[in-house]
């Protein structure tokens, strides 16, 4: 097939992580990412187990996909995807990547700092980073991470002649870590997570 003009590709997003639970630094995050990378669509990709961390013994994928949905709901060009949870095992961002190829889509894949930090550590890096554009979005606001973003993003220019993209966005400092934490003090998580999370965590009783 002959390369297409790049102006008639579809602009695809990948945002995927354990999402234990979905919390309003990620949401801020996914519509800075569609709207800076003018992305026709983008996935929100619940992992099934995640290849780097310990996952709660009790922890049920399909509700963690059930909190996106709540999240995302009336969001346009956002789709809650269950090919993660559905193929099972790890799930390696590589094998996910390969699933949403197309020949007229360009995938572009969300990180946050710690994901980028660590990207070269990933199964098969060295392939997504062929495979489709990485673009970082910070967390946190501390200044002492700047410069180990840029000489990790250096790095890997240099090694794979790829540069990352960038999401410019007032971080919304929070991690699902803290909200677990919170929720199993009593505390009350209504300003980090989206409503309707709120209400369903509630409702269902979830981390408690
Ligand atoms: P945990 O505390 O359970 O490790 P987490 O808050 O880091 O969870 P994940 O579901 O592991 O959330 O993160 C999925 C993706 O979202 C990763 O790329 C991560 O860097 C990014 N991310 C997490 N929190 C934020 C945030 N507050 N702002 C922007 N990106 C975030």
């Amino acid at each position: 097939m002959s390369e297409m003009n790049p102006y008639d590709m579809l602009r695809v997003g990948i945002y995927g992580g354990t999402f234990a639970p979905i919390h309003n630094g990620h949401v801020e995050a996914a519509k800075a990412f569609m709207e800076q990378m003018k992305l026709d669509y983008l996935f929100i990709i619940p992992s099934y187990l995640p290849p780097h961390k310990q996952i709660d013994a009790a922890d049920d994928p399909l509700l963690r996909l059930k909190m996106c949905e709540l999240a995302f709901e009336g969001v346009d060009g956002v789709v809650i995807s269950d090919v993660e949870i559905k193929r099972g095992g790890k799930s390696y961002t590589y094998d996910t990547v390969k699933e949403l190829m197309r020949p007229d889509t360009r995938l572009f894949l969300l990180l946050g700092t710690d994901m980028v930090l660590t990207f070269d550590k990933w199964y098969r890096s060295e392939d997504l980073f062929k495979m489709c554009y990485p673009v970082y979005v910070r967390r946190e606001k501390d200044p002492l991470i700047t410069n180990r973003i840029v000489s990790k993003i250096t790095e890997y220019y240099e090694k794979y002649g790829v540069m990352i993209r960038r999401v410019v966005t007032e971080p919304f400092v929070v991690s699902s870590t803290e909200i677990r934490a919170a929720i199993k003090d009593g505390k009350d998580i209504s300003h980090l997570v989206p409503k309707k999370v709120a209400d369903f965590i509630l409702e269902r009783g979830l981390y408690k």
